[in-house]
Parts: structure tokens; C-alpha cells; sequence
């Protein structure tokens, strides 16, 4: 059977369990959340029972609360640390460049933190050894070497995060068809591929469903670098996924109490960031998204 799963969630899940072990000591107790929290809480959508093929199916999490966060050591931007980078890698036409530029802005709205794209770099840094040709005869990367020999070496100016985004196909060890990406949370460094999320052309529908996909993972694999795990409370972008189906049927929207975890290290204007994603959907066309971002926008009191 095909292994068709996001490599990088698997990833998470092994390695966040240690580092809870070792805070038990100084237990942070939450603090009641702010009102915005509680006015957009009536706009979660609880998850279903999961169905056979399922991430919850296959992956009996147990979810993170505020204060399971809060004690569970995670980077906040700094002084020093607080812009998240994206390099392309590989030869990309006008559509795919533009689609970059779009998530740059969205994950600069997403995250309220500046977000830069790096010079492209040429698919000549992938040594012959470190590509194969896959089963459907195109061409792929080992995607481990891009982290270990290409994202580690790059230490961009101030960066929280960094993520390569393919034009290839990307493979995570031999005996696997294909990953969609992988990443290393500890470097806050993680590689993704458009490869996969779109038909030959880039064209109309097929644009704008490839892009929310790129917002879903990019924002999904980013999250996980600012400490959120997987999410069980609600519809959200932290829910973990098992293939593009099931991303295609997770909301975009991050649920309020994945909200509350984001914004209590951030400290941004949580309404400005609202706003912000209402006006980023409305400018691409993205229907659905918007009509999630003006529904959170109707529950708020204080705007
Ligand atoms: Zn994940
Ligand atoms: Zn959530």
C-alpha cells in the first residue's frame, strides 16, 4: 500500500513528548482568556467521528490544551529572531512565483510577523545521490538532504522559521513512493513541495485550489515551529492529515483556542489579524475562507 502521509506530523508527534518530561517544573497555570477568544469560540466546528483513512483514525491523539502549551517549551519571536523566510527551490513559472508571493503575504498576516522570499535556488544543490526517479517516472529529492545540507547552512538575517518550497516531487527514504514534505522542528527549518497539489496547469479553479492547499500546510508546518500540536478540539489547520483529501476538508481557519496559544506569545492586535486575513481572502477570490474570517468578525464585541 501506497505510504501517501505527511511525514512531517508523524515527525512531531515522536518528539514532542520528551521535551513535556522535562518542564513538570515550574507549572505555568493558564490565565482566563480575553473576550475575542470567547466570542469566536461559538464559531468552531466540532470534529466528526473520524472515518476509516482518517489522521484520528489511524492517530489516537490526545489534543493540547492552553495551559499543556503554555508548559511545553515553544519559540516566540524576539528582538532578535522574528521574520520568517521562505526559499524556493528549483525553476518555477509565473503562476507558481506568483502563488509564493501569495503565501508570503498570507503567512505574514497569518503569523503578524514580517515574511521574506529568499533568492531561488537551483535544484544543482541536490547531488545525484540524494535524487531518484519515482514511480511515475518524474524526477525527486531525498527531502532530509535539503534540511540537512541545504536549510541548515542558511542562517537568514533575524529568521524564526525557514521553509523551502519544491518544484519537485520529494521522497523521505527508499522504501516510500513520495512525502509531501518534511521537516525538522527543532531547527525551525522544514521543506514542502507544489508538486503534488496541483494538475499540469496552474490555470482558473485549479489556482486558487492549489494555493489554499499551500496556505493550509505552509501556516500548518509553521504552527508546529511556534509550539502547537496537532488539534482535536475543532475544524482547524492544526488538525493533522493523512492526504490532500483530507487537508481539502480541514478549515483553513485556526480554531480559538489554537488562536489563544498563537497570540499568547505573539501579543498581536488579534482583531487587526482578523481583518487582515478577511481582506487577504476577499483579494483572492478565496469564498469560503472569507465567509469563516467575517463570521469570527460578526461574534466580536470590542472591535
Ligand atoms: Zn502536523
Ligand atoms: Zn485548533
Amino acid at each position: 500500500m501506497k505510504k501517501l502521509f505527511f511525514l512531517l506530523c508523524v515527525i512531531l508527534c515522536s518528539c514532542q513528548s520528551n521535551k513535556e518530561e522535562k518542564t513538570k517544573t515550574n507549572h505555568i497555570q493558564a490565565p482566563p482568556p480575553a473576550p475575542y477568544f470567547t466570542d469566536i469560540k461559538v464559531n468552531d466546528v466540532k470534529l466528526g467521528k473520524p472515518a476509516y483513512g482518517d489522521w484520528l483514525f489511524s492517530h489516537k491523539e490526545k489534543g493540547q490544551s492552553f495551559e499543556q502549551f503554555l508548559n511545553t517549551k515553544h519559540i516566540v519571536p524576539t528582538k532578535e529572531e522574528n521574520i520568517i523566510y521562505l526559499q524556493p527551490m528549483g525553476k518555477f513559472n509565473s503562476l507558481q512565483t506568483k502563488q509564493i508571493e501569495l503565501i508570503r503575504q498570507y503567512l505574514e498576516i497569518f503569523f503578524q510577523l514580517e515574511t521574506k522570499v529568499l533568492s531561488t535556488v537551483s535544484n544543482d544543490v541536490v547531488p545525484k545521490q540524494a535524487r531518484r526517479i519515482g514511480d511515475m517516472g518524474q524526477e525527486q529529492f531525498l527531502a532530509g538532504y535539503i534540511l540537512d545540507s541545504v536549510l541548515k547552512k542558511e542562517k537568514p538575517h533575524k529568521g524564526i522559521a525557514l521553509m523551502a518550497i519544491t518544484e519537485k516531487d520529494l521522497y523521505p527514504k527508499p522504501e516510500w513512493n513520495f512525502v509531501f514534505g518534511l521537516a525538522s522542528y527543532r531547527d525551525k527549518i522544514a521543506v514542502s513541495s507544489i508538486y503534488r497539489l496541483h494538475d499540469e496547469n496552474l490555470e482558473g479553479a485549479d489556482f486558487s485550489v492549489c494555493l489554499e492547499r499551500l496556505l493550509k500546510i505552509c501556516s500548518h508546518e509553521i504552527g508546529h515551529m511556534f509550539g502547537l500540536r496537532h488539534c482535536i478540539e475543532a475544524n482547524c489547520v492544526m488538525n493533522g492529515t493523512n492526504s490532500i483529501a483530507e487537508t481539502d476538508m480541514h478549515s483553513i481557519r485556526l480554531c480559538s483556542l489554537c488562536q489563544l496559544k498563537l497570540q499568547s506569545g505573539f501579543n498581536y492586535d488579534n482583531v487587526k489579524r482578523l481583518k487582515d486575513l478577511e481582506k487577504y481572502f476577499k483579494e483572492n477570490n478565496l469564498v469560503e475562507d472569507l465567509e469563516l474570517m467575517q463570521k469570527d468578525l460578526e461574534k466580536i464585541k470590542n472591535k
